[in-house]
């Protein structure tokens, strides 16, 4: 604290992001990322655009990027909005749309950057609790609210929800914002992009950091009605006309065109979660079941926080949340390669 700082500055609490760990780690499983490098078209893409040309501004509207992704999803550029990750468009979202007077609705397990917003600019918020198999009971959001937003699947329990049970929410609440955070979608959950055109209330934000293993560009796009997309950019071009860098318009552009390669590593991850399921259950896990790249599981009768340390004493890093206490005997575990997940489990058996 300091008498320098604004009032807001003091009463933040930001995000904390995974550990990013500087020294060597044999496996890093506790962020999410994709185990497989981006597509080769995709660095060679970028090493093209690596000249001279850096000099000048990028495209402020990212033009060629939102062509490739209304290809790619039958929309039109004008239902497009790009940004620097999913994070800085689901500030804007928070900032543009679900700043109302009554307070926006969200799981009270769910990604902890959604409050981090809301005090951010002040929103009024309210959690809606998981059921008692953490799962989102959308019945619940039918009350007054200044908007919805929910990941699907859900993080960090990874527990996907139907697009019949979102259209069914969309049909009965349309006064207000809808937003579907579908970070992890491509990874076996079925994205409700189909509705864009129905539903003049929804809003869908989807990531490059995980199924287009692009974490390292930082780069993200949202999906809505064109008078949605219109107040994203009314915020984007009071904040920075230019968030998304040329290497990244290029970048984005390839990882979407190379679909051969995003299908395999997709696949390839979705093949390695079944895999590490099986083994967990071997070893007496609980696992709850995922449309990510990652697991939430709990062990019958050993304590996370031990498990979570010998795992990290064995050079294996996972994820795990001290709050709330109905989430703390759970960890959360990014899916790697087949032999990332082979090894996890010979170390798990190890230290168990
Ligand atoms: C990773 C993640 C994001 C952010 O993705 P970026 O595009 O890297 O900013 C958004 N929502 C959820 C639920 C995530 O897990």
């Amino acid at each position: 604290m300091s008498k320098y700082w604004s009032d807001i500055v003091s009463r933040l609490t930001p995000y904390t992001p995974g550990e990013q760990p500087k020294d060597k780690i044999l496996l890093k499983l506790n962020t999410n990322e994709n185990p497989y490098s981006p597509s080769s078209e995709v660095l060679d893409a970028i090493k093209l655009s690596t000249k001279a040309s850096l000099r000048l501004y990028p495209d402020p509207e990212s033009i060629n990027l939102k062509e490739a992704l209304a290809n790619y999803h039958n929309l039109s550029k004008a239902n497009i909005f790009i940004g620097n990750g999913s994070d800085e468009i689901l500030a804007f979202i928070f900032q543009a749309l679900l700043n109302k007077e009554a307070p926006v609705l969200f799981p009270d397990i769910t990604y902890s950057f959604y409050p981090a917003y809301c005090s951010l600019y002040d929103i009024k918020y309210k959690r809606i609790p998981l059921d008692k198999k953490l799962n989102i009971n959308l019945e619940d959001y039918l009350i007054n609210n200044g908007g919805i937003i929910f990941p699907n699947p859900n993080a960090p329990t990874g527990i996907p929800k139907s697009v019949v049970d979102i259209e069914n929410l969309l049909q009965l609440n349309q006064e207000s914002v809808v937003v579907i955070d579908e970070a992890y979608v491509d990874f076996g959950t079925e994205s409700a992009v189909k509705l864009i055109n129905q539903y003049k209330n929804l809003v869908i934000t989807q990531s490059f950091s995980k199924s287009r293993s692009l974490a390292g560009i930082r780069l993200g796009c949202a999906f809505a009605n064109e008078d949605l997309i219109e107040a994203l950019n009314r915020i984007k071009n009071s904040f920075n006309s230019y968030p998304i860098d040329r290497l990244a318009q290029v970048a984005g552009v390839k990882a979407i065109q190379d679909e051969n390669y995003f299908n395999l590593t997709r696949i390839k991850i979705i093949e390695a979660r079944k895999f590490l399921e099986k083994e967990l259950l071997l070893i007496d896990f609980e696992v709850l079941s995922s449309g990510a790249n990652f697991i939430f599981t709990r062990h019958k009768s050993k304590d996370a926080i031990i498990i979570f340390n010998k795992l990290r004493e064995a050079g294996v890093l996972v994820r795990h949340f001290n709050e709330p206490e109905r989430i703390s005997q759970f960890l959360r575990i990014t899916i790697g390669t087949m032999e990332d997940m082979q090894k996890l489990i010979s170390i798990l058996k190890a230290v168990l």
